[in-house]
């Protein structure tokens, strides 16, 4: 029987793998790593991403050692590597996970054009997501998605939600020399990421399972306390959706829950269903007109990117992002709306900010929320603003979260204090108030300027239509 090459792009696992189904049982698999132009690009722009995907790369590789293989690497263009690698091993079939943001389902077709070219089978899988896609489109008689809550609706029915597959898989001893793994200066990264790998992204969902999540809700809220954390590996496939959905949902088995507990629950399941309804629908491409509405750039948006622009949650926001590679999603929301609205800049801007600092390497999440940030949603009538003082206030009363990542406001004793010193209604000498700005502009009258601009804009559009699947 000949074997079946197995390109590895995102999807870094070995476990819960729906290819391992598809292929023909008995076939011995060669695991291929092809670090094309594209992909050594993508990895140099983010130093920490890169040193995260090198990791797991390793982790993967010592996974196959362990079952007598290895990842064969290969730093050359795709149409080249495909036709060399299968050439010498006599593979008749060419195997990857589909992605999901514009670029990567272009890869994707590409890719597909360049097997078949070769005489060879085609053939990916949607491993990504919890859900069957193709199923819920089928059972959606709109064949569209005009909301999240249609699309929630079939996600949660209990036909949909797959168990984890369970296939076995056999690879080919190594029988070509590869090349090295890639390393973390390759892409200008200085030091490695340690920690990383399956069996560790298992551990750490399982640990959060146990032990947090039943408190999401508020953590959801709160941006001092901490998320799963899972968005990292779930982003580079360390961790399948469906396995941390079937385990999120037998916890829900458990009588004894108290109601707030099992809120919290199906709070994450909401977000894992938007992970999946943003993957699989949500990052069109197709440029809507009120995008006309937002500028290409502006010399405020400086003051973001140096975390000063005398808003709090915003800037600790900012300096999170810049020492962790992470921002908490309720913080996330808060700088998106400041950035698409007050600044009245173009989604992009921010996200490409972002792309250079995140370690989650997802791209259709970013684009999706990007957009949904700026309100460019089929199901949204006005966009949603969000006042960031308001949120500071409500959010963060004990000023926790600013207090850990902005030194300046280190002796703050609460998010009332700093909102009382910039409505100019106290004068406080508690904290080095000089060192920290005040706000950068007055967020009402931007957000009445916006909404001003935006009836006007919106006044002159069609109508917008049903969110479709871009696959
Ligand atoms: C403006 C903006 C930009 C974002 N950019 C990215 C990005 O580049 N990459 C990325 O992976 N996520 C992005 N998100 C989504 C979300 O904020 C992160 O997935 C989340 O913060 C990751 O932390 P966590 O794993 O602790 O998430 P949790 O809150 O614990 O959520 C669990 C999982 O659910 C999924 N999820 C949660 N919220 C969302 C959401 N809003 N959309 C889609 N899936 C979600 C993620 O896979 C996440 O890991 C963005 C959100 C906003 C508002």
């Amino acid at each position: 029987m000949t074997p079946t090459l197995l390109s590895f792009d995102r999807d870094l696992r070995l476990s819960d793998r729906e290819l391992f189904a598809a292929i023909e049982p008995g076939t011995k698999i060669v695991p291929l790593l092809i670090l094309d132009h594209r992909r050594s690009e993508r990895l140099a722009r983010n130093p920490r991403r890169a040193a995260y995907f090198c990791a797991a790369v390793a982790a993967l590789d010592a996974e196959l050692r362990s079952r007598g293989s290895q990842l064969l690497v290969r730093r050359a263009p795709l149409d080249v590597t495909i036709r060399s690698v299968a050439r010498a091993t006599g593979a008749r079939v060419v195997a990857w996970s589909k992605r999901y943001d514009p670029a990567g389902a272009r890869e994707d077709l590409r890719l597909q054009a360049i097997v078949e070219e070769l005489g060879l089978r085609a053939l990916s899988a949607h491993e990504a997501l919890a859900v069957d896609p193709e199923r819920i489109a089928n059972d959606n008689e709109d064949g569209g998605f005009r909301s999240f809550n249609a699309f929630y609706r079939l996600w949660r029915a209990p036909e949909h939600l797959r168990a984890p597959i369970d296939a076995a898989a056999h690879f080919l001893p190594s029988v070509l020399p590869s090349e090295p793994l890639p390393h973390p200066e390759e892409f200008g990264a200085s030091r490695a990421t340690s920690s990383v790998g399956e069996r560790v992204a298992r551990l750490e969902c399982e640990r959060f399972v146990d032990d947090r999540l039943v408190e999401y809700a508020r953590a959801m809220r709160t941006p001092s306390l901490p998320t799963s954390g899972l968005g990292v590996p779930l982003s580079f496939g360390l961790l399948s959706g469906r396995e941390v959905v079937r385990s999120v949902c037998k916890r829900l088995e458990d009588p004894f829950l108290l109601a707030e507990e099992r809120a919290g629950i199906e709070r994450f399941l909401r977000a894992m269903a938007r992970r999946d309804f943003l993957l699989f629908a949500g990052s069109e491409s197709a440029s809507q007109p009120e995008e006309r509405l937002f500028a290409r750039g502006s010399r405020e948006f400086a003051s973001v990117l140096e975390a000063r622009t005398g808003f709090p949650l915003v800037d600790a926001g900012m300096r999170e992002l810049v020492t962790t590679g992470s921002m908490h999603p309720a913080v996330r929301a808060v700088v998106a709306s400041f950035c698409c609205f007050d600044l009245g800049l173009d989604w992009r801007v921010g996200m490409e900010a972002w792309e250079r600092l995140l370690t989650e390497d997802e791209p259709a999440l970013a684009i999706g929320n990007w957009r949904w940030s700026a309100g460019l949603r089929v199901d949204m009538h006005f966009p949603r603003i969000i006042d960031p003082q308001r949120q500071f206030l409500r959010g963060d009363p004990q000023a926790r979260y600013v207090r850990r990542w902005i030194p300046e406001l280190a002796l703050l004793s609460d998010a009332r204090q700093l909102h009382a010193w910039h409505e100019r209604q106290l004068a406080l000498d508690l904290f080095e108030i000089e060192r920290y700005p005040r706000p950068m502009l007055d967020h009402r009258e931007r957000a009445i300027a916006f909404l001003a601009r935006y009836a006007e804009g919106r006044a002159a559009m069609p109508p917008v239509g049903a969110l479709r699947s871009n696959r």
